[in-house]
């Protein structure tokens, strides 16, 4: 497998190209290794070569990355999350990616002893397959999060669906930036709102075009082992 330094390498240049085509400052832009495909030794690789951010979508990957690497790197709850599992994960994640629930709101909310910074996801390409709530339910279901004192919503997230040509997917990203421009400026107290976690490996020179602060890469980054 390529080192992960070199596709490290590599990505930083798109994005910077990506982020100066768009005019936006590429400190701006965080790239989390999505390490769900590899083994702990990867994603020690990946800490090595400089990554900062990891991403797991299942509670026992998470969990196993992290007793491994725990302080090295900040933690990135990226998948859907079952309510009885958050217990599990609740004081070690920095970010939840997957809020799509007032139910999960409130168990985390409940669990956890600080805040917790949340993205809302949202299912802006409306395939049923995809978790998320819809694009007109995500202004309500953010109010209503401000009864929880715990839950801070940090940003929107998204994935968009696999496509061949990854421009396809532009109207989507650039419907994600809209939404998260229009809940911004309402400066909710609880939801400043002022990321956008979208694009993966297939699509995130696009993402950052579109206004991706927070790319989630796992193939293109670290590889798929197993
Ligand atoms: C797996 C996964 C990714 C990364 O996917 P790649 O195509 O391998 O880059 C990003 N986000 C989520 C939510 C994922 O589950």
């Amino acid at each position: 497998m390529v080192a992960v330094r070199e596709n490290l390498m590599e990505i930083q240049a798109d994005i910077e190209q990506a982020a100066e085509k768009a005019g936006r400052n590429k400190e701006d832009i965080h790239i989390i290794a999505v390490t769900k495909y590899v083994t702990i030794e990867r994603a020690q690789e990946a800490v090595s070569a400089g990554v900062t951010n990891l991403g797991e979508n299942r509670d026992e990957g998470f969990l196993a990355k992290y007793k491994e690497l725990r302080d090295r790197a900040c933690w990135h709850f990226i998948g859907s999350l079952q309510s009885r599992k958050v217990k599990d994960i609740i004081h070690h994640v920095d970010y939840i990616h997957s809020l799509d629930r007032y139910s999960l709101a409130k168990e985390i909310n409940k669990r956890s002893q600080k805040t917790v910074p949340c993205f809302v996801q949202v299912n802006v390409s409306g395939e049923e397959s995809k978790h998320g709530l819809a694009e007109e339910e995500v202004e309500s279901f953010i109010k209503d999060l401000a009864a929880l004192e715990h839950i801070r919503v940090v940003g929107l997230m998204t994935m968009a669906p696999h496509v061949d040509n990854p421009e396809d997917t532009r109207p989507l990203f650039k419907k994600m930036r809209l939404l998260r421009d229009h809940i911004q400026k309402q400066n909710f107290h609880h939801a400043p709102c002022d990321y956008l976690s979208m694009g993966m490996s297939n699509d995130y020179q696009v993402a950052v075009e579109e206004g991706a602060t927070h790319i989630r890469i796992g193939t293109r980054l670290v590889g798929k082992e197993f």
